[in-house]
């Protein structure tokens, strides 16, 4: 199986470590001619949705990027992951791929708790799992189609429509391979 990872901004290479050493073959999406050979499965990683979303249409991987999730191409997002696949981001007019009918809080947890925390939280069909909040954003509220599949502090940070599932937590930075073990199997 053949993974393909966003790798112009953030934390791609720790998201390429779990996928092989879960088996897959990883490749980075860099610039258009990367998105020429076929693969079967998408990682939006952590960073800076801002920085992603400018750099993806000025390298010129945006439409096509887009239309392939929007044809059912399996995509695991994690925060700014998620940033780009949401519908809505609250109190922004910016929109990226805006495939996944969400609306997304940014940087949700700034004043409250710090920009950095942990929380052990459950997730549907994994159980509890270590997650590390980074300038994290959650999900403000969901439309009809959207699996919540996860919550802490009644705030959602785990979800599913149809081929994309997004996390606001970055599973690629724990000594737990689940969330990603999940996504493959899914595939
Ligand atoms: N705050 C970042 C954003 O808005 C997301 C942070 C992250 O990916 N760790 O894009």
């Amino acid at each position: 199986m053949k993974i393909a990872v966003l790798a112009v901004q953030g934390a791609f290479e720790e998201h390429e470590k779990v996928l092989q050493r879960l088996g897959a073959e990883t490749i980075q999406l860099r610039q258009a001619k990367d998105l020429e050979q076929d693969f079967d499965g998408l990682v939006l990683p952590g960073g800076e949705s801002t920085v992603q979303g400018k750099l993806l249409k000025e390298l010129g991987m945006f439409d096509t990027l887009k239309e392939k999730i929007q044809n059912g191409l399996p995509v695991l997002a994690t925060c700014a992951g998620l940033i780009l696949l949401a519908e809505h981001i609250a109190g922004d007019d910016t929109v990226h791929f805006g495939t996944m009918p969400i609306t997304v809080k940014r940087n949700a947890y700034g004043r409250q708790l710090g920009s950095f925390h942990q929380a052990d939280g459950l997730f549907e069909g994994i159980g509890t799992f270590p997650m590390e909040f980074i300038r994290a954003p959650y999900v403000e509220s969901v439309s009809d189609g959207v699996e919540v599949l996860s919550a802490v502090d009644d705030r959602i940070v785990g979800v599913r429509y149809q081929n994309q599932m997004g996390v606001a937590f970055h599973p690629e930075l724990v000594d737990d391979d689940r969330i990603h073990a999940l996504f493959l199997q899914q595939i």
